[in-house]
């Protein structure tokens, strides 16, 4: 690839970033759609707000925010996207004439991602387990996506009634029922879509899981773990075991990556190249599925 006077320069910031895989994905897409574009981490550790204005004096193109800056730059945006302002997180940042656009693609890149799978939102009733920031974001996309209900299991109950309360009052519905870990028992009976959002089973602590009573993996028909080291994560293992279908959380950070290319350079990025780039990222991690 050529480096010019015309490269758009877009890049990650957060703390850490070292082991990032977007490097990977934006520059695979740049150079198989002929974009002239460079994508590079940068460490951010304090002053977000600071590097944000540094960033738009440099005129970047467009940035990626990982944590733990996903909300602390939302004041330095010039403006803000709906579901991201709902959710109160952004990832993705666009270069407008007044300043950044901040969008969340991790979400639209979980929808996306599931329905690669054929699994789809509308009209289900979910069981979310966490109540932390990746969860209360997928609560909120289950509202506008419309999920029926929401049966949320935390194990700190005043964090995830918390949590349910401001989803509630953000989508104006009774969307979001709080519960503790062990009072899934009181969610009626019934097949459900399961999704995985505690740091529960993340490498290196990859045997262990949420919730490990097999009574629970009875009421789950498909489990979408948003964990993706490993990638057969334990909650996996013991939802395909109860004949369910699973399925961990790379294709959410493959197309969180699509999504915010598409927004940086008005593309439709095709599912060739999309697909074309996930082999490359399972051959990073050395994953086969
Ligand atoms: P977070 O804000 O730190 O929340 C952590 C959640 O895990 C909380 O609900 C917490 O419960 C629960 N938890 C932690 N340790 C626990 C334990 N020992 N027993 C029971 N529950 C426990 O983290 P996050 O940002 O929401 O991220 C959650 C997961 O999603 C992470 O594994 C992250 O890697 C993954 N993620 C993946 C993607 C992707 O692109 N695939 C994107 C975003 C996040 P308490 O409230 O009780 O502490």
């Amino acid at each position: 690839m050529v480096i010019d006077g015309k490269t758009k320069t877009c890049g990650l910031i957060g703390n850490p970033v070292e082991h990032t895989m977007s490097p990977l994905i934006h520059n695979t897409l740049a150079e198989k759609m002929g974009i002239n574009l460079v994508y590079v981490p940068f460490l951010v550790t304090e002053e977000v707000e600071t590097a944000i204005k540094g960033a738009s004096l440099l005129h970047l193109h467009g940035l990626n925010v990982t944590v733990p800056h996903k909300s602390a730059v939302i004041p330095a945006l010039a403006e803000i996207d709906p579901l991201a302002e709902k959710i109160g997180a952004v990832n993705t940042l666009v270069s407008t004439e007044g300043g950044f656009k901040g969008y969340n693609t991790d979400m639209t890149g979980l929808y996306r991602a599931m329905a690669s799978y054929g699994i789809s939102l509308e009209g289900e009733e979910v069981i979310l387990l966490g109540a932390g920031g990746a969860a209360r974001a997928v609560a909120f996309l289950c509202g506008f996506y419309g999920v029926k209900k929401v049966y949320l299991c935390n194990r700190s109950v005043e964090k995830g009634k918390l949590v349910a309360k401001e989803v509630n009052v953000g989508l104006e519905k009774e969307l979001v029922i709080p519960l503790g870990l062990e009072e899934y028992t009181k969610i009626p009976d019934g097949k459900y879509l399961c999704i995985q959002a505690t740091s529960v089973g993340l490498a290196p602590k990859d045997t262990e899981v949420v919730i490990s009573d097999p009574a629970f993996y009875e009421k789950v028909h498909t489990g979408f773990d948003l964990i993706y080291r490993p990638a057969n994560t334990r909650f996996m293992q013991l939802v395909k075991a109860h004949g369910g279908k699973a399925y961990h959380g790379l294709k959410m950070l493959l197309y969180q990556g699509v999504e915010a290319f598409e927004l940086w350079n008005q593309v439709k990025v095709s599912e060739k190249y999309a697909l074309e780039v996930y082999e490359k990222m399972k051959g990073a991690m050395g994953i086969e599925e």
